[in-house]
């Protein structure tokens, strides 16, 4: 549906997208993720026919985007970073502007009906665009990308700015569009692309660092195995004794959320099942283990691995998706972790968060929160 070749943009002596190849079928939905300033709006730009490249080819289902530009830009919906609204329109009027603008043939009135009933706006269809919410706002810019029913949706950072209820509710959208259209999202926030996506491409300095499956990328890369642990223990002694474990790799205090008892993180190695080892050593002791969880490698773990790899600079760090309301709750509880060492006394990575520990999604649902009506 999409074939991207040796696509390159530079700025002056600023190259935003390097050689960028891939391609996308008919129905996949792809996460180009990828810190802020990684190219991810430049190639989008170039993807939708805002801007040119400096060199490659893009073809849009089957159209090359240079020589049939306008057959290939009718497969295409854009949601850019910030829709372009008319503020002082309503709803229906700017949904019927981008219509005429896009030359639709399909029915109008019952074409803008279908697609503000997609994107669940037909109750504020009459009101001013200025006076709207920024998610119902964002709800108008994806009404405008399925105006004239594209085959193709291309949404750059969908969620951006938006309170963590429009977050789920506009990820939920996604993920429906996403069963009749091939979708195509950027975003710098992890867990977006990991809860709506399939595929990942990781964009980083303009270079495709990964193109994969994210499913086999979670389960398949690093060698070892991570669990979150709460047992009953005195605390001083649980990083130790479980330190001069074999195979063991890393550990990490978390807290302790229950009382007399100390939750912890532990890394191993994959070959060895570290939970029996786990229960030797606290039955020998008289401790009591409460809980074992399997914790998945995050998309954040993976990210930092290749980048680290790769030399370059890492993604955002949790502090930075705070600022998008993500992740925010800290398994901890605090911030001053007592021991943050690995088994070699070498400090840990900082950041861990309660998403880490229950593996995935932070809770967002619990703010009831709508903002808008
Ligand atoms: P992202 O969307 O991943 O945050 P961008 O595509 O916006 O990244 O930017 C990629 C790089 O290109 C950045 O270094 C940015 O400063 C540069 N850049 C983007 N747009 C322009 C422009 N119009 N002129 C000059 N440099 C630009």
């Amino acid at each position: 549906m999409i074939r991207v070749s040796s696509l390159t943009k530079k700025y002056g002596k600023t190259i935003a997208v390097n050689n960028v190849s891939f391609s996308v079928d008919e129905g996949e939905i792809i996460g180009i993720l990828g810190p802020n300033g990684a190219g991810k709006s430049t190639l989008m730009n170039m993807l939708t026919g805002y801007i040119s490249s400096s060199y490659g080819d893009i073809s849009i289902g089957g159209f090359d985007l240079l020589e049939k530009p306008s057959e290939a830009k009718k497969l295409i919906g854009y949601l850019p970073e910030v829709p372009p609204l008319y503020p002082e329109l309503t709803v229906y009027e700017y949904l019927s502007f981008v219509y005429d603008l896009k030359k639709c043939s399909l029915g109008k009135k019952e074409h803008i009906d279908e697609v503000m009933d997609i994107v669940k706006i037909t109750e504020v269809r009459n009101r001013v665009i200025r006076n709207l919410s920024k998610g119902y706002r964002q709800r108008v810019g994806l009404a405008e990308a399925l105006i004239g029913n594209p085959e193709i949706l291309i949404l750059d950072e969908p969620t951006a700015g938006l309170d963590p209820k429009e977050i789920v509710e506009i990820r939920n959208l996604i993920k429906k569009l996403g069963d009749v259209k091939t979708v195509l999202i950027s975003s710098h926030i992890l867990s977006e692309i990991q809860s709506t996506c399939r595929r990942v491409i990781i964009l980083n300095r303009g270079e495709i660092l990964m193109d994969a499956d994210i499913e086999e990328l979670s389960t398949n890369i690093g060698p070892n195995s991570r669990y979150g642990v709460r047992l009953t223990a005195p605390e001083e002694e649980v990083i130790p004794v479980f330190s001069s474990l074999p195979g063991i790799s890393k550990i990490q205090y978390v807290g302790s959320f229950e009382k007399g008892t100390v939750d912890i993180i532990v890394e191993a190695d994959k070959r060895v099942d570290i939970r029996k080892l786990l229960f030797d050593e606290c039955a020998k002791r008289n401790w009591y283990i409460l809980m074992i969880t399997p914790l998945g490698v995050s998309l954040e773990d993976i990210f930092l691995q290749i980048v680290d790899k790769n030399g370059k600079t890492a993604l955002v760090s949790p502090e930075t998706q705070n600022e998008d309301n993500e992740k925010t709750t800290d398994f901890s509880g605090e911030t001053d972790e007592k021991e943050n060492l690995d088994g070699e006394g070498k400090e840990v990575e900082d950041g861990e968060t309660y998403a880490d520990i229950t593996n995935g999604e932070n809770g967002e649902e619990e703010i009831k929160n709508d903002g808008d009506n």
